[in-house]
């Protein structure tokens, strides 16, 4: 019942924890007051303010809550397999809401949603579901035929200057905080159309107009020349190809922000990889409903085919021998991983992005479990825990220009108390003692059981 006492005070006693405040400094002995949403103070050996819950995180270390800026939460892993009825659907968003909770993660940034189910999203949490900040960039900005209205269907497109203006307007209706824009020819081969020069030209005056960022979802070193140099965005969704030299100084000058989303070639690699999915700690956070699809081989004999559809449409898949998509998987992980060393060798800003849910045909990016895993997929790609953590905290917090990701006095009380210490092994990300959000304190447990 501990956390239900935490939940109704309205100051929180964090006692004796290492405190990670996100600064850049290293971790240090220190409590946290929070008094209602609020850091109060953080130092050692506060008194204890009368009335107060005094939480002992002995062992643990506290850190800023987590942020994922690459999330879709209306879309549930696997749910292409499945025949999910509306009130399933329902009850699986909010469970992945409090997913996110116990797994530390307290603020996400959905880069593709239709309105409605934004709304229903919104609702839920508006109604009383325990769930993380939920920042959204509405539906993207694709062109007729393009990505991403041609695979996930019910997306709108935009062709002129008059449909950019109406969908600009639904995003400040709606209460978005940035337009996404695809720029995207295709995974393997050229697929997709791209804007013309007048809708790109169109996008980009109208989000300043209104002050919306741009997201730029351009993968190819030459998809993101043009989406520097016709959008001048805040920040690329993802990083999957490695970018040349020139890009990345051009990068660096712009102060355009990199989202990593190392996890989805991991993701893929889980369809080759059953083993991996016998985890308890999945169990304790992901749907049964989910689970079950994503440990089928059935399931993962068919994801493999449509990936290898996606990947080579046409006669190409015929002639494909059976070591292609392990071979395929393994290069793109490479090349992911090399991209994220260029990066953050080269300066450019990077911000975690797990783009748990990206497609209903994918089983395996699970909503909260992801985003620990692209912090564990960040460090193998070359980032010290330090840097992984701080991509997603402090780097994620100024992209998305909120005073998130610090703990200091006065910043929103957000917070991960973890067992151990996850600078020197992040796994310790998965053994949350508590999470705290907007100044209440919850096990894991306690988040998945609200
Ligand atoms: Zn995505």
């Amino acid at each position: 019942m501990l956390w239900i006492a935490a939940a109704l005070a309205s100051d929180v006693l964090l006692v004796h924890g290492h405190v990670w405040d996100g600064s850049g400094a290293p971790a240090a002995s220190a409590d946290v007051w929070v008094h209602d949403d609020r850091v109060q103070a953080v130092g050692a050996g506060l008194g204890v303010p009368p009335g107060a819950t005094i939480l002992d995180a002995s062992g643990a270390t506290v850190l800023p809550g987590l942020i994922d800026a690459h999330v879709h939460l209306s879309m549930d892993p696997g749910a292409g397999w499945r025949h999910d009825d509306d009130a399933t659907h329902a009850a699986q968003v909010r469970a992945h809401l409090a997913a996110y909770l116990a797994c530390g993660v307290t603020t996400v940034l959905d880069p593709a949603v239709l309105p409605a189910e934004e709304a229903r999203i919104r609702a839920l949490l508006a109604d009383g579901a325990p769930g993380p900040r939920y920042l959204s960039l509405g539906a993207p900005f694709s062109p007729p035929g393009g990505y991403v209205a041609a695979v996930i269907p019910g997306f709108p497109t935009v062709s002129n200057r008059a449909e950019v203006e109406a969908q600009l307007d639904g995003l400040l209706r709606d209460g978005d905080v940035g337009a996404k824009v695809t720029v995207e020819r295709g995974f393997l081969v050229n697929r997709y159309p791209l804007h013309s020069p007048e809708v790109f030209g169109a996008i980009r005056a109208g989000a300043t107009a209104r002050n919306l960022p741009i997201y730029a979802h351009a993968i190819s070193p030459e998809e993101q020349s043009i989406a520097l140099d016709w959008l001048h965005p805040r920040a690329m969704v993802h990083a999957m190809e490695r970018p040349d030299v020139r890009l990345v100084r051009q990068l660096r000058a712009a102060g355009t922000y990199t989202i990593t989303t190392l996890a989805i070639a991991d993701a893929f690699a889980a369809a080759t990889d059953l083993g991996r999915l016998a985890d308890p700690f999945l169990d304790a956070r992901v749907p049964a409903s989910e689970l079950i699809t994503a440990r089928d081989p059935e399931v993962a004999r068919g994801f493999s085919e449509a990936l290898l559809q996606e990947m080579l449409p046409g006669l190409a898949r015929w002639v494909a021998g059976p070591g292609f998509m392990r071979a395929a998987l393994r290069s793109h992980v490479a090349e992911a991983n090399a991209a994220i060393r260029a990066l953050r060798a080269g300066g450019v800003p990077l911000v975690l992005g797990s783009d748990a849910g990206n497609w209903p045909l994918i089983p395996y990016l699970f909503h909260g479990p992801s985003t620990l895993r692209e912090l564990e997929l960040l460090h193998t790609a070359g980032l010290t825990p330090a840097e992984a953590l701080t991509a997603g905290t402090r780097t994620a917090a100024e992209m998305l220009e909120l005073p998130l990701g610090r703990i200091t006095v006065g910043s929103p009380a957000d917070l991960v108390v973890v067992e151990g210490d996850p600078l020197s092994d992040l796994r310790a990300m998965r053994a949350v003692r508590w999470t705290v959000r907007a100044g209440e304190a919850r096990t894991p447990a306690g988040w998945m059981g609200g």
